[in-house]
């Protein structure tokens, strides 16, 4: 079953170049997907339009097998939740309060939050290991850990699919590791379906079931992290040298940079 389906998509934020052309990939339910490319190749654009923010100018994304512009905003909340690449929140709202918004597409216009959607957003406060933060206020914290709380705030939404754009750009490498193996749990025993954008190819090597590669508005390669990452694709889409081999433990592919002497 495939929970999102891009039929041949292009867009252009204004006139000229398009940042997206004639992109065409599904994500299964369940699947865990990471969109890699260099920077500028437009993965955030294809975030942004797999969350409705934007509408592609042609071509069509289904979820479910309906157009995503059929749904009322107030469905989409509650199946999709959106980790955007860079988060600022200027009220100085606690943790807890940040975290309990995720719930609100649940609330049926309630004006409090019931036990139960406190109980949802401690759960994900300690999972991303932020429950000693929930009276702080987050304005104050830290950039890898409002990234933390941010994604807390996603996984209180308890969403059918997740977008995450570099989850670990803020990340110190324990919470790295950290946050790719909740949310990897989540997808495994919950069926949590992810498409995530990472820059740590090994990140994505080692946690994705299938990866994009997007380059230039267009997908270069698609398919297992073994069929992606080879040292011929990131030689023609990052112009670097690098050596693939396996990983020890994993035996994902492991991409090491050769540097040039
Ligand atoms: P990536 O996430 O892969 O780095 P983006 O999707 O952010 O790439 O950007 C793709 C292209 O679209 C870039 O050329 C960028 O300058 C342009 N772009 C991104 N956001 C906007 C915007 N809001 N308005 C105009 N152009 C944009
Ligand atoms: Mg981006």
């Amino acid at each position: 079953m495939h929970a999102l389906t891009v039929n041949q998509i292009s867009f252009n934020y204004r006139d000229g170049i398009p940042t997206l052309r004639d992109v065409s990939f599904h994500v299964e339910k369940g699947e865990f997907f990471s969109l890699a490319g260099p920077n500028g190749s437009g993965k955030s654009t294809l975030l942004r339009l797999l969350d409705r923010i934007y509408v592609p100018r042609s071509g069509t994304i289904l979820l479910d097998n309906k157009n995503l512009t059929e749904y009322p905003r107030s469905e989409l909340a509650r199946r999709i939740a959106f980790v955007p690449q860079d988060t600022a929140v200027q009220f100085p709202f606690t943790v807890l309060e940040l975290v309990l918004m995720g719930r609100s597409p649940h609330s049926r216009g309630a004006m409090f939050e019931s036990e139960h959607d406190r109980t949802v957003a401690l759960e994900m406060l300690e999972r991303t290991d932020t429950g000693h933060l929930a009276h702080h206020p987050v304005t104050m914290l830290s950039g890898g850990e409002r990234q933390r709380v941010v994604i807390a705030r996603a996984l209180a939404q308890q969403p059918e699919i997740l977008l995450l754009d570099e989850p670990n750009a803020h990340l110190d490498i324990a919470h790295q590791l950290e946050i790719f193996t909740i949310i990897k749990k989540l997808n495994e025993e919950s069926g949590l379906t992810v498409v995530s954008v990472s820059h740590d190819l090994n990140l994505a090597g080692a946690y994705s079931n299938r990866i994009g590669m997007l380059v230039c508005g267009s997908l270069a390669a698609l398919g297992t992290p073994g069929d992606v990452l080879t040292e011929a694709n990131i030689r023609s889409v990052f112009q670097t040298n690098v050596l693939v081999d396996r990983h020890p433990a994993t035996q994902s592919p492991r991409v090491t940079l050769l540097t040039s002497q």
